[in-house]
Parts: structure tokens; sequence; C-alpha cells
């Protein structure tokens, strides 16, 4: 019986021990598992310090025109090629357009589609005017170059920054302006949209609500080029032109939109 008592308790003694050295080696693994992620925390801050140091965003102003960019995508031949290319066509389009005051323009160069649809919103195109902040954002040169029509998209977006400039605070927030501006722009420098079947809204009304709701989504895009092709030939680039930039009344838009409907159904029949 004393033996067995013994036996009794020094097992006892074992699993107080065995318990005793299970939770310290939880405590110690808990430690550990601490330790590790501090440390992955640490080369965390470090990579992201060395990153944010490597590549800060820098800021050249060239002319009237001021770039951000970081500093590894662009080299000074790059940037003074885009800033050759982006004068020549705001100096050209400014001229055409009639506005004499040079254009302050702000051109922020993203270095992937990724940041670029994060800035913008729109991931899939080359470049977009930003009317709020009053910002070019383009995609690196040579995504915009992959797009095969960097003037195009250039003069498209540009225009839009110097009828933006030209109509000064406020004249922005107009639909009809707008909806002109972008019918105007896709019939003068039309983006690549493809083969699109065009839904035509019943009345200009509609059209405006749709733009308004949609801004320029792709799927419409063919229809606001032959909306601005109508108007260019009903009204005349010029008379288009001086709306845009304020110094004319706008149209009677809803008639015109029921003489181009009119003539594609025509069109539709032939
Ligand atoms: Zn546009």
């Amino acid at each position: 019986m004393l033996k067995c008592a013994a036996e009794i308790h020094s097992r006892n003694l074992f699993l107080k021990t065995v318990e005793t050295d299970v939770s310290r080696c939880a405590e110690f693994c808990r430690l550990r598992v601490r330790l590790i992620a501090a440390v992955i925390f640490c080369v965390f801050l470090i990579f992201a310090g060395v990153y944010l140091h490597a590549s800060p965003v820098e800021s050249r102003t060239l002319g009237t025109a001021t770039y951000r960019f970081e500093r590894a995508i662009l080299t000074d031949e790059e940037l003074a090629d885009l800033h050759g290319n982006v004068s020549a066509i705001c100096g050209e389009l400014a001229a055409g357009y009639g506005v004499n005051r040079a254009l302050p323009l702000e051109v922020v160069i993203a270095h992937n589609a990724d940041y670029f649809g994060r800035l913008t919103g729109n991931s899939r195109a080359a470049a977009v005017y930003d009317r709020d902040r009053r910002i070019l954002y383009l995609q690196r040169t040579k995504a915009l170059e992959r797009s095969g029509n960097i003037d195009r998209v250039l003069r498209h977006e540009i225009s839009h920054a110097i009828f933006d400039f030209a109509r000064g605070a406020g004249g922005s927030q107009n639909g009809d302006l707008l909806l002109l501006e972008e019918s105007y722009l896709e019939f003068r420098f039309p983006a690549n949209y493809g083969a699109q079947q065009i839904v035509f809204p019943a009345s200009y009304a509609l059209l405006k609500k749709r733009f308004m709701s949609d801004g320029t989504a792709a799927k419409d895009r063919r229809l606001y080029a032959l909306w601005g092709k109508h108007l260019a030939q009903s009204l005349g680039e010029q008379r288009i032109v001086d709306i845009l930039c304020g110094r004319a009344n706008a149209a009677d838009f809803g008639a015109e939109y029921s003489l181009f409907i009119e003539n594609n159904r025509k069109s539709l029949k032939q």
C-alpha cells in the first residue's frame, strides 16, 4: 500500500511537472510568435521606408506645366520628349480654339495601370482629365505609346483642360456644356471603341440623363461621337468652340436632337 501510494504520489508529481512544462512551453511559444511578428513588422517598416525614400514623387515645372511622377519612371529625356509633345499640342489647340492665355497644366504620371486606376477610377484609359482637381492624369509614357493613339489621346484630354480653363469656375458644372464637350471631342479625337451597337435615347433629356449618370462609359462613346458629328455639321465647329469657351450661348439641343434622331432613322432605313 505504501509503495502504491508512493507510486501515485510520484505520478502526480510527474503530471504536475509535465503540466508546468507544457504551460511554460505555450507561454514561450506565444512570446516567440510575438517576437517574430515584431521582427516582420520592423522589416516591413524598414522596406517601406527604403521604398518611399527610393521613389519620392518628383515635381518638375517646365514652361507653364507641372509634372509629378516617381523619380524612377521617367528619365530627363523622356520627360523632355513628353513635355515637347504636350506643349506643342497645347499651343496648337489653344490657338485653334482662340484661347490666348497660357494654360497652367498639372500633369500626374502614374507608373502602372493599377495606380492609374486608383487615381482616376479608370485603369483601362491611357489618359484622363479630372476637372474637379484640374489635373491631367497619364499612364507612364510607354503604356501611352502602346495605346497606339498617343496624339489623339493627348489632344482629346488637353482639349478638355483648355475648354475647362477658358470657361472658368462654374462653367464646368453645366450638364449641357459637359455633354457637348464630350460629344465634340469624341467626334474630333475618337478613342478606339471598335464596333458598338448604338441604342439611341428617345430624347435629348434622356441622352443627358444617361451621360450625367454614366459619364463617358465606353459603351456609349460611338453614340456621343455621332451626336458630336451631327452638331459639328449642323451648328459648325466654330460655334461649338465658342459655346465651349463661354463666348456664345448654348444652342437648342432638344431641337437638334430631334433632327439627329430623324436623320439616323432615315439612314437606318436605307
Ligand atoms: Zn473626354
